[in-house]
């Protein structure tokens, strides 16, 4: 920790959909954190990595691909294309609620090297396994496994038992790396083969590349504690033996009709929804 000067990694979007005012309230409340560091006489220091790679979740898998692979097909577009617009779409919406853009927004498709790098350290300390073509951590490997999310015994495997995959030395063990299985067109070479990266090791890479191995502060969703930011954690102090991060800050879930607001449960609003009621969007950000 440099005295005067703050590092800050917000979890960002992932475009292959709009943000909602759920998700905008998290991005509203690390602006309101830096901001207020910022008047206090510090320098911030803040990265918003975006989600361009689709992640790797069994339901997904399961489906035959993932939801950006899909929504590209459908409308004929290119994955790119299709990334390029959403974050647009995000960065207008970021501007429309006066949140301060971010110093880097690194995109999770080209930070695959650096990935694959840390994935590589991960397999030389016997942290992670290979099974299949695919990479798994060894949770056992990290004593403190379950710290940030306080979830352990039975809770946690209640967590992963929607992702049972009997490649697994044990079912807390998550993916790091995943083969590609026959005619998946986004996929990159690795050592273990063509494959895809699971969805927590960008943080844990770009993290690591534009903050160091240990920062101040990381934000993100209260729905990222477990098991995106466990498993952050868990990677990054596996590969580089330091503390990864010194404060976590989440931002709780956004009630609409006195439920989350998410796709599922079909409440979802998005910044042009307020407008078309009447509302200016900056009235958005002085309620919450
Ligand atoms: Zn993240």
């Amino acid at each position: 920790m440099t005295p005067g000067r703050v590092t800050m990694y917000t979890c960002g979007p992932t475009v292959y959909r709009y943000a909602h005012i759920g998700n905008l309230r998290t991005y509203l409340m690390a602006d309101w954190i830096r901001r207020i560091l910022t008047a206090d006489g510090n320098e911030v220091y803040h990265i918003k990595n975006i989600t361009d790679v689709g992640h790797m979740r069994q339901e997904l898998v399961e489906a035959g691909g993932d939801k950006m692979i899909m929504a590209a097909l459908e409308e004929g577009k290119t994955i790119q294309e299709i990334g390029e617009f959403y974050a647009d779409c995000f960065w207008r919406d970021e501007t429309h609620l006066n949140i301060l853009p971010a110093h880097v927004f690194p995109w999770a498709s080209q930070h695959i090297p650096e990935m694959l790098e840390m994935v590589g350290t991960l397999m030389e300390k016997g942290s992670a396994y290979e099974a299949g073509g695919n990479i798994y951590f060894d949770v056992n490997s990290y004593a403190e496994y379950g710290r940030l999310s306080n979830n352990f015994g039975g809770d946690l495997l209640e967590g992963v038992r929607a992702e049972a995959d009997p490649l697994k030395r044990d079912p807390r063990d998550f993916t790091l790396w995943k083969a590609a299985e026959p005619g998946r067109d986004v996929k990159w070479d690795s050592p273990w083969g063509e494959g895809f990266p699971g969805w927590h090791i960008e943080c844990s890479a770009m993290a690591h590349k534009y903050l160091g191995e240990r920062f101040d502060i990381h934000t993100g969703g209260v729905d990222n504690v477990f098991p995106h930011h466990e498993d952050e954690i868990a990677q990054s102090e596996g590969a580089f033996g330091n503390r990864h991060v010194n404060y976590w800050i989440h931002g709780q879930h956004l009630l609409a009709d006195g439920a989350k607001m998410a796709k599922s449960a079909g409440n979802v609003f998005l910044i042009e929804d307020l407008a078309t009621r009447g509302f200016n969007p900056l009235a958005f950000d002085t309620c919450v």
